[in-house]
């Protein structure tokens, strides 16, 4: 795979943009916190990173209750640039957060549990981490560090 670079800024509205029609039928307000984040771009293919962040973000979507809200966050940190995707939903239980990564791990009733074992490889492939934590409202909070372009 060619590691290209990537405008993180832009494939941040990029996501909102698709995810915009989703997010307001669930009565979830969708945002992008700055919404120019002063980051330099990272290495990776847009689309599948992409793919990570949307994969989040649908999680996150399906989590919160009407009237919450999902963020996005990105920043730069130790060499690397952070992406943070906050929701106001209950939260991943602790006893849950070493599984969850997991394939086929689901408390969906009509849940893959698919998604985050994709995103983690994705992520890897991309020498990038990814970490749950919760978020400062005790939501969830994806943290993902990806490395710099160039
Ligand atoms: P699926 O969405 O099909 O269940 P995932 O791999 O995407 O599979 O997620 C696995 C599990 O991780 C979910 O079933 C849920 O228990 C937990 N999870 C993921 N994202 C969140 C979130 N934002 N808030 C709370 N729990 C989450
Ligand atoms: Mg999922």
């Amino acid at each position: 795979f060619r590691p290209a670079s990537v405008d993180v800024n832009e494939m941040l509205r990029r996501v909102v943009d698709l995810l915009s029609g989703q997010a307001a039928s669930r009565k979830v307000s969708l945002e992008v916190t700055p919404r120019e984040a002063p980051v330099p771009s990272v290495a990776g293919e847009e689309e599948r990173l992409r793919q990570v962040l949307i994969n989040l973000c649908l999680n996150a979507l399906e989590a919160t209750p009407a009237g919450g809200t999902v963020t996005l966050s990105a920043g730069h940190e130790g060499g690397r640039v952070w992406l943070t995707v906050d929701d106001s939903g209950p939260g991943v239980p602790q006893e849950a957060r070493d599984r969850i990564f997991e394939p086929f791990f689901t408390t969906k009733a009509q849940g893959s549990g698919l998604g985050l074992s994709i995103v983690h490889a994705i992520v890897t492939q991309h020498g990038g981490s990814l970490e749950v934590d919760t978020a400062p409202g005790g939501g969830a909070r994806f943290i993902l560090r990806m490395p710099l372009a160039g």
